[in-house]
């Protein structure tokens, strides 16, 4: 194949090994957001996804503790017991399931009513599991949950990873780019204590699919240790440059997308304090939208969000006022579903809903997108109350 364009650095089989330049280019944007989470050195690479980032973690933190599973597979290993809450991403269980874990290794933990990872409880279930024969290897927290969008106690979980020597990941796929923003940076305390964070910039920054980095405080080279298997027709270690340029190897891909680039051409554009604004922005158009919520009648917070993740219910005008009857939460689990049919066939809006616990269906309106506007908000609330006025 010939060289699509030529420049000073020979850009040439970059499908499989990926071109110096991008490597540097890669290298920059993860030093700026290890930065961010506290770190001035470190490892890391882009990931497809935060469900890949997640399962890069849990290898890496199963590979530093028994690194004779990388030859000797599951043989090498006692029954391993890893950690995070019921407030968490479902990849959690996939990676597990992946990696020869079994989902049975992941260990539960309770949340509170917002939806974040109760440390007490946490504690109580390492020395259960140890009880019960496994070895605890690590905790995942999550900075940003799905659905309530919580943002667990950092610094509470990492003391108890500290008294118990196990790996601290913050799934923080969701919630990672509040810490672009000065004044909203302190739902994340403590995150600069964990050993790996997985952070999606194609979620709340908007970057085009996907994007979506992980991030190591280790310095040792573990992710190459982990995943490297040195093919000598790729990664040939008499080149005439530094060879340590062929990140290639740390990854379990081989052909790789320059996800990083994305990133990178939108630092440059916008700049920290351009992304900034968006995160900021973000959070006063969900302020401004929890604030309509609570003056118009037949609207209801499920709970005072921290971050844009807005759940609310709509009652229609022949439930107001009747939470007494016995039917009430039945009656109100069924307006969601048949509100959302109505808005995808009117081709108005697409709003998610869910139940959660004990709580009937409601809607998760995720304020993210920096060209809404108020108006947008106030047609959102406006046509909610047209399409359910009837129910
Ligand atoms: C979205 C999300 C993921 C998964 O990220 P993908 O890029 O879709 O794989 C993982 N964890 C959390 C908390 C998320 O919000």
């Amino acid at each position: 194949m010939r060289p699509f364009r030529k420049g000073p650095v020979p850009l040439k089989r970059y499908t499989y090994e990926i071109a110096p330049v991008f490597v540097l280019m890669e290298e920059e944007v993860l030093k700026k957001l290890r930065a961010l989470v506290g770190w001035s050195s470190g490892d890391g690479v882009f990931c497809p996804g935060g469900s890949v980032s997640n399962m890069y973690a849990m290898n890496l933190a199963r590979y530093q503790r028994y690194p004779d599973c990388k030859q000797r597979g599951l043989r090498a290993l006692p029954p391993l017991a890893l950690f995070t809450s019921k407030e968490c991403h479902y990849s959690i269980n996939k990676g597990a399931a992946f990696l020869g874990l079994g989902t049975d290794s992941v260990r539960v933990v309770k949340a509170d009513e917002r939806g974040k990872m109760i440390p007490e409880d946490l504690e109580r279930q390492i020395f259960q599991a140890e009880a019960e024969g496994s070895v605890p290897f690590l905790v995942s927290a999550t900075s940003g949950t799905t659905v309530l969008g919580a943002f667990d106690p950092l610094d509470a979980i990492a003391d108890v990873c500290q008294r118990h020597g196990l790996w601290f990941h913050v799934d923080a796929a969701w919630g990672g780019s509040v810490l672009l923003s000065q004044m909203h940076r302190h739902l994340l305390d403590g995150i600069q204590r964990a050993d790996s964070v997985a952070w999606n910039p194609h979620k709340l920054l908007a970057a085009g699919l996907q994007c979506s980095a992980l991030l190591l405080r280790d310095t040792s080279n573990l992710l190459k240790r982990c995943h490297g298997s040195q093919a000598s027709y790729l990664f040939q270690q008499d080149k005439f440059y530094d060879v340590a340029l062929d990140t290639g190897d740390k990854v379990v891909q081989c052909g790789r997308r320059v996800d990083c680039l994305k990133l990178w051409l939108m630092w440059k554009a916008q700049g920290g304090q351009g992304l900034e604004q968006r995160i900021d922005q973000a959070f006063a158009l969900a302020r401004y939208l929890v604030e309509e919520i609570k003056k118009r009648e037949g609207f209801e917070l499920v709970m005072e969000p921290e971050f844009v993740n807005v759940c609310f219910w709509f009652v229609p005008p022949s439930l107001r006022g009747k939470q007494e009857r016995p039917d009430y939460t039945k009656r109100l689990a069924q307006v969601a579903p048949v509100l959302k049919e109505r808005m995808v066939k009117e081709g108005s809006m697409m709003i998610g809903y869910q139940p959660h616990g004990t709580r009937a269906n409601f809607f998760r309106m995720v304020v993210a997108n920096p060209a809404l506007t108020h108006a947008d908000i106030d047609f959102l609330l406006d046509e909610l109350e047209r399409l359910g006025q009837d129910l």
